[in-house]
This record gives structure tokens, sequence and C-alpha cells, in this order.
């Protein structure tokens, strides 16, 4: 069930601190998802296409629709006319991907690209010692339809704070290290998407401008 009390806490605390929150609606129903769009939240968040899909006919479609979750190549077509914001790209072949079903559509896409921050082993995310190098070596005029407007991470599942609060600081240095050389140029690159349910405090303190909460907007 929608806890819209819930709701207005973190998104008062949200825009308190000039942070966006992007509503992760997975595993939710349609009318939990319609509670939250009828409070007036715009913004959706899901973590597999075919589900994203299903959603997005179900519910009216001024919703701005983003993809956290891993995204394989084959899919990217699906979302490409219409997503907003791609949080999971790890790879050149997704970007290549992401670049012929842009164009396609004659759409420019945004995407963050995910860094592996946490402590335990994950597939996805690029490892947060080869991102520099990864975008260092980026053939950037290869995507004229992609804008890469910032980076994605997450921290440990740990009940230590400390060590939370330490994976979110290494991330946010990384992305001060590319926005100030890199990415200078491109004022686009201004977005940090960190933070979940448990942790977006302490992703707020160190300098996320993005949070992902899902399950505690929920009963
Ligand atoms: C599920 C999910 C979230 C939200 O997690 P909650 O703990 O339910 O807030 C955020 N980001 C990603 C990538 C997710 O898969």
């Amino acid at each position: 069930m929608f806890n819209p009390t819930a709701y207005k806490n973190i998104q008062n605390f949200c825009q308190e601190k000039h942070v966006q929150m992007l509503a992760v609606s997975k595993m939710r129903s349609i009318e939990e998802l319609k509670d939250l769009y009828a409070s007036g939240h715009r913004i959706f968040g899901e973590n597999r296409v075919q589900e994203l899909l299903s959603k997005k006919d179900a519910l009216p479609n001024d919703i701005e629709w983003h993809l956290i979750g891993h995204l394989q190549s084959n899919k990217v077509k699906f979302i490409a006319p219409f997503v907003r914001l791609i949080h999971s790209v790890d790879s050149l072949d997704l970007l290549q991907e992401i670049q012929i079903q842009a164009k396609k559509n004659d759409r420019i896409i945004d995407c963050l690209l995910q860094v592996h921050i946490a402590q335990e082993n994950s597939k996805f995310g690029i490892p947060k010692e080869e991102i520099l190098a990864f975008v260092s070596m980026l053939p950037f005029n290869n995507y004229p339809n992609i804008r890469i407007v910032g980076l994605m991470g997450m921290a440990s599942f740990v009940e230590n704070d400390k060590q939370i609060a330490e994976e979110f600081a290494a991330l946010n240095k990384i992305y001060k290290t590319l926005k100030n050389n890199i990415f200078k140029n491109f004022e686009y690159f201004n977005t940090l998407s960190m933070g979940m349910s448990g942790d977006y405090e302490l992703a707020i303190a160190e300098g996320s401008t993005l949070v992902r909460v899902g399950s505690k907007l929920f009963i």
C-alpha cells in the first residue's frame, strides 16, 4: 500500500536539500502506482524493462520513466522511444546500442555510468578503480545521440553507516574529478544518483543529487 505520510516526509527532506527523488516502483501494483501518481509524483524508476513497459502502458503518459537496473543490449530498443534516464550503463557495447536506438528514434538519451562501489561482488557496474580510465578512453564522437549526465552507485548492504558514507564519499570524489576534468565543458554532467530507502540520508550528506527510493514509500 502507498504510504502518503512517508512519501511526503521523504519528498520534503529531499526538496529542502535540493535533491531529486526517483520513486522506485518495481514489484508494486498498478493501484499503488496510481496512488503515488495521484499524490503528484511524476518520476518513476523500474529495474526491469518488461515490467517498466507494462506499467507505462497502464499509467498516464506524463510520467518520466527511469531504468535503474541492469540493461541488456537487446532490450534497449523497447525503452529508447521514451526513457528519460538510464542509470545503469556499464559497458561500451551498451553505449553503442543505446546510440543506435537513440538515433533511430531521433532522440538524445541521457545516461549515467554505473560505478561499482560496494564491497559485495557484483557483475554490474564499472569497478571504481577503472572508471577514470573507462571515461578517458570513451569515443565520445561515436555517441552523438547520448549524453552522459553523471554517475550512479549502490553502497554495500551493511548496517555500518560509516562504511556506507565512505563508499558514497568515494563515488562523489570520482564524480567531482570527472566534472572538473573530462566533463568540464559539459554543464549537463550534473547528476549523482546514490541513495535508496535505507541510506538516502547518508547519500545526500555525501553529495547525492538524485535518490532512488522504493520500499520506504509503501507499507
Ligand atoms: C530496488 C532498487 C532501489 C530502491 O531500493 P529500496 O531499498 O526499495 O528503496 C534503488 N536502486 C536500485 C538500482 C534498485 O534496484
